[in-house]
């Protein structure tokens, strides 16, 4: 049978070196090159964090160095050099699986804007910790000269942090839309897309940090899909998770996920954000499911072996 199918991967599917990313990425290729195998059509959703973290800091310290020419970087394009080294490993690896398998089919990434609301809450409310740590007396130069919003993060220090805003649209969606109606592997909203606001005919980045769970929800509600699978270092989704009495779920109902998520089983800024996508896609259109499963397992998942099946029933 033919899904379409958005597949979201996690911090595990990629790297924390481009050394290690490009190793990493060649076993990641293989159970999405699996699904395409099997007839899917398959767009691909992925993780930034550490990725743009380390390019932020890296541009930062470059511009801060004493006699240095290398300009600021603002935090938009450093989401945009990562969408594109990320999917440029991706890509790389996709095309290279599908190849050794005989299959001839193109593979590309799109750099993606998502546009956000300007009036979303978050922007009152930065949570995202981006960059490099201060002491207390940086922190307060940086906002005073820059505006940036410094937050204590766990007595390590000072960090900037961004705010998370809502998805709303994804400007190229109908670029995405034609590939895959070709029959292209498409890589893209990658870390949750670059977020931008719209005013007139102009989209302006902004420094925040889109929610890549939120993200990939929202394209594959765009593109149609039938299943949303985030893939990421647990097999299943539990409840009481990491306690005595935990146990791991085979299938949620939108109803057991929504009363979950209000007593509280699903860790904020990991679990949570999944199983709140996995929620809002099986709600969108009767008929679609999300599947909340590990990288290894994605083909065991979607033949219903394994893994954590949302339905709205
Ligand atoms: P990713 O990079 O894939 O987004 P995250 O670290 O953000 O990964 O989220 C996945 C992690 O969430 C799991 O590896 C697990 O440690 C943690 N987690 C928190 N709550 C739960 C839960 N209730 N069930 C399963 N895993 C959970
Ligand atoms: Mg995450």
């Amino acid at each position: 049978m033919k899904r379409k199918i958005v597949v979201a991967l996690g911090g595990n599917a990629l790297g924390k070196t481009p050394k290690e990313q490009l190793e990493l990425v060649k076993n990641t290729a293989k159970p999405i090159v699996d699904l395409i195998e099997s007839g899917n059509e398959v767009i691909i959703a992925h993780g930034n964090g550490p990725q743009v973290g380390m390019i932020n800091l890296a541009m930062e310290n470059a511009s801060k160095m004493e006699g240095s020419t290398t300009p600021e970087m603002p935090f938009p394009e450093c989401g945009a050099m990562s969408q594109g080294y990320i999917g440029y490993h991706l890509q790389n690896a996709i095309r290279e699986e599908l190849l050794n398998r005989g299959l001839n089919i193109p593979v590309a990434t799109v750099i993606t804007q998502v546009i956000v609301d300007k009036d979303d809450p978050a922007f009152d409310n930065p949570t995202k910790p981006i960059g490099a740590f201060y002491t207390e007396e940086e922190a307060k130069k940086l906002a005073e000269e820059k505006g940036y919003i410094m937050k204590e993060d766990a007595g390590r220090g000072f960090r900037r942090v961004v705010p998370s805003p809502i998805p709303v649209d994804v400007a190229e969606k109908e670029v995405v839309k034609t590939l895959v109606d070709n029959g292209h592997v498409v890589i893209t909203v990658g870390g949750g897309g670059i977020p931008v606001v719209k005013e007139g005919n102009s989209l302006i980045g902004v420094p925040a940090v889109i929610d890549k769970d939120f993200a990939s929800e929202k394209i594959a509600e765009i593109l149609d899909a039938d299943y949303l699978i985030i893939l990421t270092a647990v097999e299943k989704v539990a409840i009481n998770f990491g306690k005595e009495n935990e146990e791991w779920l085979d299938k949620l109902t939108v109803k057991q996920a929504e009363k979950y998520i209000e007593e509280g089983h699903f860790a904020p800024g990991s679990m949570l954000p999944k199983v709140q996508a996995a929620i809002k896609f099986a709600k969108s259109k009767e008929g679609r499911k999300a599947l909340i499963t590990s990288l290894e397992k994605a083909n065991e998942g979607i033949e219903g072996k394994t893994g954590t099946l949302i339905i709205n029933e």
